[in-house]
């Protein structure tokens, strides 16, 4: 039974879908107007897990994601720059350039990272007249207002409207610092814009004719409309980074409930935050964290997710490089015990062994999906005690959710491993001439040989009659090396 903690319940719930066998996943997209950074992309992450083991446990998943091409502002209220116009003035280029240039390098930076594309990714851009529809709807109904030439949301027309303010303490502090004025056009502090046509920003780009003036959409009201839009009045689960929670997620209940007139969405996925020795990770604070950057220092991207996996997506975690350097050391480890496995069309897979093995994979997953400990369990089906067709099947199977590319990466290795011990066995052999190395030079080659046929026991005479004689041989990948005591 899959089990996921709820931020609206806070509590560790079964996970039950509104429709048997199907559930629609909703995930808030990058703002395309710079580079992902990696702790933005830790959230992708955890949701890509989130996304993928419920597909693994036989769910058929329908998963949308926006894509922010249009006036979100630097603060989650509705104060601040516009990230899309400082983007576009940064580098002297068209809101819909730098939009178009930012999207195609987050999903390059997610397929460096295994993170699977969304079945459904929609640029706020194609859908405005599905905000002008749902701004209509706020307005007949009475939850919605105009003031001062903008649409605003009513928050005092609900029974309750902050649903996540119990992770406000830390976001709002960010909200107050950054959003320095008010605006007096708001009947309640927490009413938000749905529709601005009163730009602060003199060179707004985009800009739609609307019912109510020229304009553009609020960031909140986009995320609301594009998943009815594409999954229905229900929502199974919707995910985002803790710092969505407040104010972003509970606008988009709010106008969500007050349109539909009823409850929207059953569960809520929040990941923490991903932070460095000076706090939480920023574009503009440190040193910016890329994908490419890591790749530029020498990391595979798949250290980092397995760096990810190894925490939970509900405590917060700490990036440093000797972290993600431990991480690349695991991950290469790893990646040579898989290619160390034997492959043998003729062994057979056991399927009771199999089963045990998975169960320590689901089990670990069922219960709010602790990664680590499923990163254990492809330890634990390595160590197993059975056949080594075996291991892999477990491997093939924990690694369709993990995404790790382990048996890809393993037969990368182990192709380049042959590939050198055929280069040393056709170089000529230059023996030592000191006689005493000589004679345990043509020894190792003798037992070599030995192995090559397949004959064990001689090999195995061989290595003990020179370890009599305190000579240790330790066999690497690109041969047998030695060391006399
Ligand atoms: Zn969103």
């Amino acid at each position: 039974m899959f089990r996921l903690y709820n931020s609206a319940s806070r509590k560790v719930e079964e996970f039950v879908p509104f429709e048997a066998g199907k559930v629609g996943m909703y995930t808030c997209g990058p703002t395309v107007y710079h580079f992902a950074h990696i702790g933005n992309l830790r959230t992708y992450i955890m949701e890509d897990i989130l996304d993928r083991y419920l597909r693994y446990i036989g769910y058929a998943v329908k998963r949308v994601m926006n894509i922010t091409d249009v006036g979100h502002l630097t603060s989650d209220g509705d104060t601040g720059e516009d990230k899309m116009l400082k983007g576009a003035k940064r580098e002297h280029k068209s809101v819909m350039e730098i939009a178009a240039y930012y999207t195609d390098c987050f999903f390059s930076d997610c397929a460096k990272l295994h993170i699977r594309r969304p079945d459904v990714v929609e640029p706020a851009t194609h859908c405005i007249d599905d905000f002008i529809h749902v701004i209509s709807v706020l307005l007949e109904k009475g939850y919605a207002y105009a003031a001062g030439g903008n649409i605003y949301f009513d928050t005092s027309r609900l029974d309750r409207y902050y649903v996540f303010n119990d992770f406000r303490t830390d976001d709002l502090a960010v909200g107050v610092r950054e959003g320095v004025e008010g605006d007096d056009n708001k009947r309640n502090k927490a009413d938000f814009v749905l529709w601005f046509t009163k730009s602060k920003f003199e060179d707004q780009e985009l800009k739609w004719d609307s019912p109510w003036g020229v304009g553009y959409p609020g960031w909140h009201i986009e995320c609301s409309s594009i998943s009815m839009k594409h999954l229905g009045e229900h929502l199974d689960i919707h995910c985002g980074g803790i710092d969505n929670a407040f104010p972003h997620h509970t606008n988009e209940i709010a106008q969500s409930e007050a349109y539909l007139g009823h409850k929207w969405c059953n569960c809520w996925m929040h990941v923490l935050h991903l932070n460095t020795d000076s706090g939480k990770m920023s574009k503009s604070k440190g040193e910016f964290l890329t994908v490419s950057l890591l790749e530029e220092k020498g990391y595979d991207p798949l250290a980092y997710r397995l760096f990810c996996l190894q925490s939970h997506y509900r405590r917060p975690q700490t990036f440093s490089y000797e972290n993600l350097d431990n991480a690349a050391v695991s991950y290469k480890k790893l990646v040579a015990r898989v290619a160390a496995l034997k492959k043998d069309a003729a062994e057979r897979v056991d399927e009771n062994a199999l089963a045990a093995l998975r169960t320590a994979f689901t089990d670990a997953l069922d219960s709010d999906l602790n990664t680590s400990l499923a990163v254990t369990a492809l330890y634990t089906a390595l160590k197993a005690d059975t056949n080594d067709a075996t291991k892999r099947a477990a491997i093939a199977e924990f690694d369709s959710v993990l995404s790790l590319g382990l048996l890809e990466a393993a037969d990368r290795l182990a192709a380049e491993n042959e590939k050198k011990a055929a280069a040393a066995a056709s170089a000529v052999r230059v023996y030592s001439e000191d006689p005493e190395i000589r004679a345990i030079e043509e020894a190792i080659d003798a037992r070599a040989a030995a192995k090559k046929a397949k004959n064990y026991a001689e090999a195995d005479r061989i290595r003990a009659e020179l370890a009599a004689k305190g000579v240790i041989l330790t066999d690497t990948p690109s041969g047998t090396t030695f060391e006399r005591k």
